[in-house]
């Protein structure tokens, strides 16, 4: 069990330090299809709750091993605001955190909670996902916990966004034949349109997901970004490099990184030293950790 992960290079935010509030297994609240991690019975709350002090030293040591952190970004093996300290634990990571901004990447299923949006107002930035606009996609795509609503989702994020000074983001995963019609999109458009975030980030599968289910090429991304309002700022993703500086990690830092998050050869040769990258080929000769090959992209995760 390990509460911090990385650094990692995010996608689009820098050298970015994980904090998983559910290290020690999958507590969520969807069950998408998508999922980097194994198939597991939706909750509600939290039965597995590490303290907050515990979190706080975590982060700490972490921060005096590692200088040059741009983001702590609190997430979770599975739904990080279903972490019952989430405010008091924002609340200290607040004290200490000087010029490190924080993130939270969040399904957004409880943002219509006055209390997760009482925690949510105090991060630097915000990213929460809405992958569908109607609730038969919600169910079917997200796996959603019954009683979700994605009505509900969407009144949540317009009340936040009337509260919150920060960039908020929205994040869409888009999964082939499942929400990637014309209809589905127009919808998402229309609701986009009122909420006007800072960002929507579209992007597909590309790590292994836990169901069979495939993702939509660079080109199907394409011409669903051009269904938006041309008024809406929608990114594509793409796995391109920021810059960072690479980190020396141990052996056991090096399974538990893998562990959390698969990473492409260009991950590692970005996030890991040169002596850190002999030991993860070290690893892979001893087949702690393996290669695997999803949509054309070679992942390594730990074996
Ligand atoms: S919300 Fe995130 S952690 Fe939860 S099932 Fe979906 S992808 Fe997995």
């Amino acid at each position: 069990m390990s509460i911090i992960f990385g650094p990692i290079q995010s996608r689009r935010f820098g050298k970015s330090l994980g904090v998983d509030l559910s290290p020690g297994l999958k507590q969520c609240n969807f069950d998408c299809l998508y999922c980097e991690l194994a198939p597991a019975k939706t909750m509600d709350s939290y039965t597995d709750v590490v303290p907050v002090p515990e979190i706080v030293s975590a982060i700490k040591d972490a921060l005096k091993e590692h200088s040059d952190i741009d983001f702590i970004t609190l997430t979770a093996n599975g739904e990080p605001t279903l972490y019952p300290h989430l405010s008091d634990l924002i609340d200290e990571i607040n004290t200490f955190k000087g010029k490190t901004k924080t993130l939270i990447l969040s399904n957004a299923a409880n943002i219509d909670d006055v209390n997760i949006q009482d925690a949510l107002v105090k991060l630097d930035e915000v990213k929460l996902s809405l992958d569908c606009a109607t609730q038969k996609c919600l169910e079917k795509l997200d796996r959603s916990h019954s009683g979700i609503e994605v009505e509900n989702i969407k009144a949540g994020m317009l009340a936040f966004k009337k509260r919150y000074d920060g960039p908020l983001i929205i994040e869409i995963l888009i999964v082939k034949t499942l929400n990637d019609s014309v209809e589905e999109i127009e919808k998402l458009n229309a609701f986009l349109l009122k909420l006007k975030p800072t960002r929507i980030d579209i992007s597909s599968i590309d790590r292994p997901p836990s169901y069979a289910v495939q993702a939509v090429d660079y080109e199907t991304l394409l011409k669903i970004s051009h269904l938006f309002d041309a008024s809406l700022p929608v990114y594509i993703a793409s796995r391109k490099k920021a810059e960072i500086s690479a980190s020396a990690y141990s052996e056991e830092e090096i399974l538990d990184t893998l562990s959390k998050r698969p990473l492409t050869q260009e991950d590692i040769d970005a996030l890991f030293d040169t002596e850190s990258q002999k030991r993860a080929e070290k690893l892979l000769n001893e087949q702690k950790i393996k290669a695997v090959l999803t949509n054309g992209v070679e992942f390594y995760k730990k074996a």
